[in-house]
């Protein structure tokens, strides 16, 4: 499996600069969770390395690619978005199956995947129902299930449990875990929600500013944060 890195990027919105020279390298398998206030860049990075949005400058590699300038389809990762994004016409099968579209597969291959993926997000007795027949939790799956159908090394989760109820939060983040847990692959996961961080994440980036203030584990990042912005946006008694 790979590593993703960040090599000076910089990301200009016309005279506007998010990102300055902003480097970062993730490993693999690890649950790297990107922490910080709204509009510190968070989403705007994780575009980047999906594809959807463009760099400036500086470079992105996946393993020994560099998947600077490909097409997202090419990257072999996998996004998760806040708003599902979920298809209100297809079933929950049909939804699962749209994110094979861009691989070409065997239908038994697809049939298999769909299998697995639902299986291990307990969405199987809901292949039939179209999305507005679901709750916000199995909704969550789905978009989640979406992703793992595709069988790849990097899944990238942009703040996907915004939308759900304090008790659903609890629980998707406790499947989340378990689905690193038990698959091994390498998470972005981009969030403002401290708690979040702190209980998902193997290591912490602690974004301000378009700058990484601090990138460490939970326990570093809580017991020894290196400045004021962090301690106080952790909540650490430093
Ligand atoms: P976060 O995900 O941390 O909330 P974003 O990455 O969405 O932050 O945004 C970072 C900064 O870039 C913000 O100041 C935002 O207003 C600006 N920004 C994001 N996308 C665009 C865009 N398409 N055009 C202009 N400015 C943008």
């Amino acid at each position: 499996m790979p590593d993703v890195e960040f090599r000076n990027i910089v990301k200009r919105f016309g005279s506007l600069t998010v990102l300055e020279n902003l480097n970062l390298k993730i490993a693999d398998g690890e649950f790297l969770v990107l922490l910080g206030p709204s509009g510190c860049g968070k989403t705007t990075l994780l575009n980047m390395l999906a594809g959807l949005q463009e760099t400036s400058d500086g470079t992105i590699a996946i393993g020994d690619r560099d998947v600077t300038d490909l097409d997202p389809k090419d990257r072999g990762l996998a996004m998760v978005f806040q708003s599902y994004a979920l298809y209100p016409t297809k079933t929950v099968k049909g939804n699962l199956l749209f994110g094979l579209s861009a691989q070409k597969l065997d239908k038994a291959e697809m049939q298999r995947r769909v299998e697995w993926a639902s299986k291990l997000l307990q969405i199987d007795a809901l292949l039939d129902r179209k999305p507005a027949q679901l709750s916000g939790g199995q909704r969550q799956r789905v978009a989640i299930g979406r992703a793992l159908v595709k069988n790849v090394d990097v899944f990238l989760f942009d703040e996907p449990l915004s939308n759900l109820d304090a008790k659903l939060r609890t629980e998707m983040r406790l499947e989340i875990k378990r689905l690193h847990n038990e698959l091994k692959k390498t998470i972005v996961f981009v969030t403002h929600d401290q708690i979040e961080a702190m209980t998902m994440a193997t290591r912490i980036a602690v974004m301000n500013g378009g700058v990484i203030q601090q990138i460490g584990t939970p326990d570093e990042i809580y017991e020894r944060p290196k400045n004021l912005f962090v301690a106080s946006f952790i909540g650490s008694p430093a």
